[in-house]
C-alpha cells in the first residue's frame, strides 16, 4: 500500500478507514481514504495526511528582488540570467532575461558599464519593469548589486575593500571597480 512521502494525485486511494483516521487533504469515500491535492502522504500514528506540493511557479511582479547572473554587457545595458527571487524558494515560472540599464545602476553618474559590472558577477536587484519574460532591473539601493565577483585574470573569487566600489583579488594583487551589494559575500 501506501508509504510516507508517497507522491499522490487528487482522487488516488492512500488507505482504508479501518486502518487510518482521514488527516488533512483528504477525505473518506466508501471505506477507502482519498488524496484530496496533488502532494506527498504523511502519516503520523493512526492518522493519514496529505502535505500538498506549492506547484504555483512564480511569477515575478514590480518590486520584487531577484538574484541573478551576468551574462553579458551590450553597450548602456548589462544582460542578466535571472536565476531566482529572494523571497520565495518557489521555481520562477519563466526563464527571465534581465536588463540593467546603464542609468539604473547606481545613484550618480557612472562612466562605463563596466566599472559596475563584469560577465559572470552574481548581482541582486531590483524589478521595475516587466515585458513578458523580460525584466528591467534597477541596482541603485546600497543593498543591491553585485553578492560575488570573480577576478577577470585569474578567475579567484575577489574580497571587498575600504573603497565601496573597489574589490580585491588575493591571488594576483588585482583590483577591479564594481557596484557592490552591501551583502557582498566574503
Ligand atoms: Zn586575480
Amino acid at each position: 500500500m501506501n508509504e510516507q512521502g508517497d507522491f499522490v494525485m487528487p482522487g488516488d486511494v492512500i488507505g482504508v478507514s479501518e486502518q487510518y483516521l482521514p488527516g488533512a487533504w483528504t477525505y473518506e469515500d466508501d471505506g477507502y481514504i482519498k488524496a484530496a491535492v496533488i502532494g506527498n502522504i504523511s502519516i503520523n500514528r493512526h492518522e493519514i495526511a496529505i502535505v500538498p506540493r506549492t506547484t504555483t511557479p512564480l511569477l515575478l511582479k514590480v518590486g520584487d528582488i531577484i538574484v541573478g547572473q551576468i551574462t553579458d554587457i551590450k553597450g548602456q545595458r548589462a544582460m542578466i540570467d535571472v536565476q531566482a527571487s529572494i523571497d520565495s524558494s518557489r521555481e520562477l515560472a519563466l526563464p527571465y532575461s534581465g536588463a540593467i540599464h546603464i542609468s539604473h545602476v547606481k545613484k550618480g553618474y557612472l562612466e562605463k558599464l563596466t566599472d559596475a559590472f563584469k560577465i559572470g558577477d552574481i548581482i541582486e536587484g531590483k524589478v521595475v519593469k516587466i515585458m513578458g519574460d523580460n525584466i528591467d532591473i534597477n541596482t541603485e539601493d546600497p543593498e543591491h548589486g553585485v553578492l560575488k565577483a570573480m577576478c577577470s585574470r585569474c578567475r579567484g573569487f575577489m574580497d571587498p575593500t575600504d573603497s565601496k566600489d573597489t574589490l580585491y583579488c588575493e591571488s594576483c594583487n588585482r583590483k577591479e571597480k564594481r557596484k557592490i551589494s552591501l551583502n557582498y559575500d566574503y
